[in-house]
C-alpha cells in the first residue's frame, strides 16, 4: 500500500513551530516511502478562520522546500480537501452510524446538558452524557425530526471493557471505556466534530500513518471504535510529544510564540529551521547534526522520536542558523542579507556594501543582526562601554600603540586592506606591543565593541576620515 500523510492545521494564517514541526514529520514519513503528503484544511471550527490562510500553509511549507501532493490548491481524487465543503459526507456517513446503532440522534436543549454538568461539577466528576436520547422511541425520534427539533449526532460508546490504542512511539495505551463520552460527532448546525471529520477523512483520502499531537493519543480510542464501527482498517499512529517554550509551557499563537513567520522575517533560513526542528525530539541513528532535506527523507525513522515533550531554543536555531549562513556561495549570502539591512546605502558604492555585508557573513546568527553588527559604520557616536573604557586605562603602552596608530594611518599613501594589515605590523614594530594590547585599543577605538570582522577589513571600510576621527 502507498504511504500517505497529512497535514491537518485549522486555517488560522498562523503556524508557530510546533505545528511546523508536526508537518515535516508527515512528510518526511511519506518521502522516506515514497509515498504522499496531503493538505487537509480543518476548517470546523468556523470562528478560527481567517481569509488567505490557505496560501499562507502553501507559502509556508513551500519556503521549507515541502511540496503538497495533494490539496485544496492542488486536488487530487480524494478532494474537497476543505473540510467545510464535506459536509454531506460527514452527514452521510453519521447517519450510516445511526442507522447500525453505533450512534443517535440527540435532542436535548443547552438548559438539559447544563442541568447534566452541574451535577457532575457537584459530584466531582467529569462531565459524561448520560445517554438519554439513546433510549427514545423510533417513533419519537420520527416526530422531533418531522417537527424540525434541533439534534446532534452522538456517539454511542460501549459502557464496558476498554480499548486498546496502539502508537508507534507510545506503544500500547489501554482506556476503560466506562470514561468515554457519547461525543458529538455532527453539530446541529451540521458541522462535524474534529473528532468525527478526522476519522472519515483519514479513511476516505485513504491516510496509512497519522501524526499529530500527544494530545490526541488517549481520544483516539473513540477514533478506534468509529473505525471498528464502519469497519474500516485503522492508521498507523504516530503521536509526538509537544514542543514547550522555554518558559516550560505549551507554544501557542496567544503566548505570541516562535511562529514560521516571524522567524523567517527575522532572517531565518527555512532550511535552518527544517534542520533544527528535526532535531527537536527525533534523533538520528547516525551522529550527526546537519542535514539536507534529501538526507532526512532518507533517514527518517520515527520510531526515533522521543517520547517527552523538547523544548524549543532560540540559541540552539541561532547556531544552527549561522551554520547554514556560512555554507551560503557569496552570492546568495548577498542576496540574503541585503534586504535586512536596514540603513540607507543610496549614496554608497555596491562595492563598499557588498563587501561590508560580506566580512559579517561569519558573525551573524540572523539577517536583522546585521544592523546592530554594521552600526559602527552609519553612526556618528559610537558608544565605549565601561569594560573596555577600562580596558583602555588598563596599561600604560596602549596610549602610545593608539598614537602611532593614528600617525601611520594618516601618512599610509595608498588606502586598502592590505597596507593597513601592514600597518599593524609597523605599529607592532615601533611601539613593542603585541597579542590583544595591539588588536583591541584600536578595535574599541574605531567601533566601540572588542570583537568583529578582520582588523584591516573594518578600518578600510569605516575610511581615513572616520578612523582618524575616532582614534584623535
Ligand atoms: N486540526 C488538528 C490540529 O491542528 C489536526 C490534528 C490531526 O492532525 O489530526 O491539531
Amino acid at each position: 500500500m502507498k504511504t500517505r500523510t497529512r497535514f491537518a492545521p485549522s486555517p488560522t494564517g498562523f503556524m508557530h513551530i510546533g505545528n511546523l514541526r508536526t508537518a515535516i514529520f508527515e512528510y518526511l514519513v511519506a518521502k522516506h516511502n515514497e509515498g504522499d503528503f496531503l493538505l487537509r484544511i480543518e476548517d470546523t471550527d468556523q470562528t478560527r478562520k481567517v481569509d488567505g490562510a490557505i496560501d499562507f500553509i502553501y507559502n509556508t511549507l513551500n519556503l521549507c522546500n515541502i511540496a503538497i501532493d495533494e490539496g485544496p490548491n492542488n486536488e487530487g481524487e480524494y478532494g474537497p480537501y476543505i473540510q467545510s465543503e464535506r459536509l454531506d459526507i460527514y452527514k452521510k456517513y453519521a447517519l450510516e452510524l445511526v442507522e447500525s446503532g453505533h450512534a443517535y440522534y440527540c435532542f436535548c436543549t443547552e438548559e438539559e446538558l447544563e442541568e447534566m454538568r452541574e451535577k457532575a461539577n457537584l459530584r466531582h466528576k467529569p462531565f459524561l452524557y448520560d445517554g438519554r436520547c439513546s433510549k427514545l422511541s423510533k417513533e419519537k425520534i420520527e416526530e422531533n425530526l418531522k417537527n424540525g427539533v434541533p439534534y446532534v449526532i452522538r456517539q454511542k460508546m460501549p459502557k464496558i471493557g476498554e480499548t486498546i490504542v496502539e502508537d508507534v512511539i507510545y506503544g500500547k495505551i489501554k482506556i476503560d471505556n466506562s470514561i468515554l463520552d457519547d461525543q458529538i460527532l455532527l453539530k446541529s448546525d451540521g458541522f462535524p466534530t474534529y473528532n468525527f471529520a478526522n476519522v472519515i477523512d483519514d479513511h476516505l483520502m485513504q491516510i496509512t500513518h497519522v501524526i499529530r499531537g500527544k494530545e490526541y493519543l488517549d481520544q483516539s480510542a473513540k477514533y478506534n471504535l468509529l473505525y471498528e464501527a464502519f469497519g474500516w482498517d485503522k492508521p498507523t499512529y504516530i503521536h509526538v510529544p509537544m514542543v514547550l517554550g522555554s518558559d516550560g509551557n505549551k507554544l501557542s499563537k496567544r503566548n505570541g510564540d516562535a511562529s514560521f513567520m516571524d522567524l523567517y522575517n527575522e532572517g531565518f533560513l527555512p532550511s535552518a529551521i527544517v534542520n533544527y526542528l528535526v532535531l527537536l525530539g527525533w534523533s538520528p541513528s547516525e551522529n550527526k547534526e546537519i542535514f539536507t532535506m534529501e538526507e532526512l527523507i532518507k533517514a527518517f525513522d520515527p520510531k526515533r522520536i522521543g517520547k517527552s515533550p523538547s523544548t524549543y531554543d532560540i540559541k540552539k536555531l541561532e547556531w544552527f542558523n549561522a551554520k547554514y549562513i556560512r555554507e551560503l556561495s557569496d552570492e546568495d549570502y548577498l542576496a540574503f542579507i541585503r534586504p535586512y539591512l536596514s540603513y540607507d546605502v543610496s549614496d554608497k558604492p555596491k562595492e563598499w556594501v557588498d563587501k561590508l555585508l560580506t566580512i559579517y557573513k561569519d558573525h551573524l546568527s540572523y539577517g536583522k543582526q546585521i544592523n546592530e553588527l554594521v552600526k559602527m559604520f552609519f553612526e556618528e557616536e559610537i558608544t565605549i562601554s565601561k569594560e573596555n573604557e577600562e580596558f583602555l586605562a588598563s596599561d600604560e603602552n596602549i596610549p602610545l600603540v593608539i598614537k602611532t596608530y593614528y600617525e601611520e594611518l594618516k601618512a599610509l599613501p595608498v588606502w586598502e586592506p592590505e597596507k593597513i594589515a601592514e600597518v599593524i605590523n609597523i605599529v607592532k614594530e615601533k611601539t613593542g606591543v603585541k597579542g590583544k594590547l595591539l588588536y583591541m585599543p584600536i578595535r574599541i577605538k574605531i567601533s566601540g565593541v572588542e570583537h568583529g570582522p578582520e582588523l584591516p577589513d573594518e578600518i578600510y571600510l569605516l575610511g581615513r576620515d572616520v578612523v582618524l576621527n575616532r582614534l584623535k
